[in-house]
């Protein structure tokens, strides 16, 4: 399998190498880009420069996409048990190393230790499904279809495929693409976030040290002109994408303009729907809990309360739960909210406060200007809620993407459906009740595609998949799960005639019928 690059030491190669640049995967080696220009990687709790990030070169780029053709050829007629066993061996891995993992999301990219290892869980499932992928991608087949004539199909990888990845999970959104895509037989050029790329590092490092054979998982980093590179390349057939709207419509129309598949996964404004009947103090720390965690910096935060009617005298115990979290740098112990990922981040979250104060929305907790002792150059921001919002203010037409709370109030229940259905995204909604006709009613009525009863994250795990709709989702196949496997594989239909054929049956130009 080529592994010259195997490392059994305690820590990756890549990170033991004299240079702070990360460097890229390219058919098995880590090399360093050519390239002048770089990117610091800056741990938001502390400032420091963690890493440089640099903006690869074309013709690096090109040879990434070659030695993943190069691969393709014997990968594909690999047989899937070994791919799958890969997968095995890859999971197994991924647990011996899941502290060194978060310890290095943590460092990227601010979530607590806790967090980031939710954060490599969630995608570690993710390869625990690819393990069965044997039955995953079988075909059909139907005998007879005509007199000796038997029809099957059979799914088939796609070829080179690619990847784009947000800052917000190092390690889960990654792990949503490559796995699947290589145990169906793909190979594959990952993109990491430019904020946070170490995961990335160490997942591949990891994948081959399970055994995934040179060039079948090829890493790039960059930013824009990589994407575009990615997006215009001939031999990519499949791009996937994770990521704010801007660039995901860019890159689902610049490359399905190409006629490559997309998959889009974009931002999102979560609403939770709270009837007067819900189970209070459940309700209240699901919203808490929901709202807040990782700093709102993610794309299921639920972040926009809808209270209808007397539910809505409940804020102040919202606010009081919200005031007992503590803000902390992600590695310290007990700290709930870590740091948002950077300084732009923190002033685009603080300006859209202001704006939401401006038009008229009660500021109930202000998280601006904290101070954390021992980490005061952090982007910290401490929970923030922010009442009476309406749909026309900014904070809410705006995905946030912090640690703020909007809530909005509702005199009924079809009132509070119609505020969701309204919003142009669609990513995920909950309702919370007792009522089970209303949970029905929610269901059916509700647009969004991921929908919580008494449930406010409710990303299903790898056997279903991420089904985000309306602006949060471009694509018809979703994220992981069959639709997972469905795109990262074409179909190839096969009609066979096996039979004595009569001698003198002469020659017929008619359409072919069943006979
Ligand atoms: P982002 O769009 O800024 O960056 C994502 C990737 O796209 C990065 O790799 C970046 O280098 C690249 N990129 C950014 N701008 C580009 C451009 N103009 N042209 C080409 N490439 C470009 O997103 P982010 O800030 O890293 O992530 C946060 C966003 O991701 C939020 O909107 C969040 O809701 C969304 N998100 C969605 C899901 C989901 O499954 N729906 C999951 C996680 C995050």
């Amino acid at each position: 399998l080529g592994n010259s690059h195997f490392s059994t030491a305690t820590e990756p190669s890549f990170n033991r190498r004299n240079s702070s640049r990360v460097p890229n995967l390219i058919g098995g080696t880590f090399v360093d880009s050519q390239a002048t220009a770089a990117i610091d990687v800056i741990n938001p709790a502390t400032q420091e420069v963690v890493s440089q990030v640099p903006l690869t070169t074309n013709e690096e780029f090109k040879a990434a996409v070659s030695a993943a053709k190069k691969a393709f050829l014997s990968w594909r007629n690999t047989p899937v048990t070994t791919r799958q066993r890969i997968m095995f061996k890859l999971q197994e891995l991924i647990r011996r190393d899941i502290d060194k993992l978060a310890k290095n999301i943590t460092t990227e990219q601010g979530k607590t230790l806790k967090d980031a290892h939710g954060d490599v869980f969630r995608g570690l499932e993710v390869v625990e499904h690819a393990c069965g992928m044997a039955t995953l991608q079988m075909g059909e087949y139907v005998t007879n279809v005509s007199n000796g004539i038997d029809t099957f199909s059979i799914r088939e990888p796609l070829g080179v495929c690619a990847g784009i990845c947000p800052f917000n999970f190092p390690a889960m959104i990654p792990l949503w693409m490559f796995p699947i895509a290589v145990t169906c037989g793909n190979t594959y050029v990952l993109k990491p976030s430019e904020k946070d790329p170490g995961a990335s590092m160490m997942l591949a490092e990891l994948a081959m040290e399970a055994g995934l054979p040179d060039g079948v998982l090829n890493i790039v980093h960059g930013t824009n002109d990589i994407v575009n590179a990615i997006c215009d390349d001939d031999d990519i057939r499949a791009v996937s994408f994770v990521g704010s709207n801007t660039a995901g419509m860019h890159i689902y129309a610049r490359a399905s303009a190409k006629g490559k598949r997309v998959q889009s996964n974009m931002g999102a404004k979560n609403h939770g729907i709270v009837m007067p009947d819900a189970n209070m103090d459940a309700t209240l720390n699901a919203l808490v809990a929901a709202g807040f965690g990782a700093a709102g910096q993610r794309c299921m935060a639920l972040s926009t309360v809808v209270f209808v009617g007397d539910s809505k005298s409940w804020e102040s115990k919202l606010v009081e739960r919200a005031k007992s979290l503590k803000v902390n740098a992600g590695t310290e112990p007990d700290t709930d909210l870590g740091p948002v990922i950077s300084k732009q981040a923190k002033e685009r979250i603080y300006n859209l406060i202001q704006s939401g104060v401006e038009s008229g929305a009660k500021l109930l907790l202000d998280g601006r200007n904290i101070v954390v002792p021992g980490y005061e150059q952090g982007n910290f921001i401490g929970p923030t809620i922010l009442s009476d919002v309406t749909a026309d203010m900014e904070c809410y037409k705006e995905e946030i993407f912090g640690p703020v709370l909007v809530c909005m109030k509702a005199d009924s229940f079809d009132e509070a459906i119609d505020i969701v259905n309204r919003n142009k995204y669609g990513n995920g909604a909950s309702i919370f009740t007792t009522s089970g006709a209303a949970a029905r009613k929610f269901q059916i009525e509700i647009e969004a595609g991921q929908v919580g009863i008494n449930v406010p994250i409710p990303v299903p795990l790898p056997f279903f998949s991420f089904t985000g709709s309306k602006a949060s989702f471009a694509g018809d196949l979703n994220f992981y799960g069959k639709a997972g496997v469905n795109f990262y594989t074409q179909i190839k239909t096969i009609t066979q005639q096996w039979k004595d054929l009569p001698s003198g049956s002469g020659v017929s130009l008619a359409m072919p019928t069943s006979q």
